[in-house]
């Protein structure tokens, strides 16, 4: 009988496939707001939702400090049971966090909140959506991977993982806008 330990047993398990998730507003939602200073001096608070659709003016300061700690978190459990269901399914090492946060602190601390420690969390500190493409395609070619799932709130960035399959034949992109 051949007895095999765990972590071998996960690097031989569907290790061509990654499960990637954002953060906010995909597996938590929080009361962090994006605080804008207009070009007059006036002050304006958005959502996350609402800062994705906003479009800037000439002069706006924004401020993202809200977002380097833990505001009021609440777990989106959906999206959750999909993170642990894929960490069964291909190992802890085939799943991560992409978030446009600076700061993985606050996500490292939600995830060991939620009794998920150890998955790896890409912090690109920009709302960027080809910041996001970037660090998926670099993860494919980097491992060979064959199969991509990706969950995110914001169409801007379900759009730019999708616009991979041009870069990326051959490579089975899924790309599933949360909420
Ligand atoms: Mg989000």
């Amino acid at each position: 009988m051949v007895v095999m330990n765990m972590e071998l047993l996960e690097s031989l398990v569907n290790a061509d496939e990654i499960h990637v998730f954002d953060f906010d507003d995909t597996i938590v939602k929080t009361g962090s707001m994006i605080h804008v200073t207009f070009a007059d001096g006036e002050t304006f608070s958005l959502t996350p939702r609402q800062y994705a659709m906003y479009t800037p003016a000439e002069g706006d300061v924004f401020d993202f400090s809200d977002f380097e700690e833990l505001v009021d978190p609440s777990p989106v459990n959906s999206t959750l049971l999909k993170l642990k269901i894929a960490i069964r399914d291909v190992g802890v090492r085939n799943v991560f966090i992409l978030t446009a946060r600076g700061n993985q602190d606050p996500v490292r601390e939600f995830l060991n909140s939620q009794g998920i420690p150890g998955i790896r969390i890409f912090a690109v500190g920009t709302s960027n959506p080809q910041a996001k493409a970037n660090v998926i395609e670099k993860e494919v070619l980097s491992r060979k991977i064959k199969r991509v799932y990706f969950y995110d709130d914001a169409v801007k960035n379900i759009m730019a993982v999708r616009a991979l399959r041009q870069d990326l034949p051959g490579v089975n992109i899924v790309a599933v806008k949360v909420g």
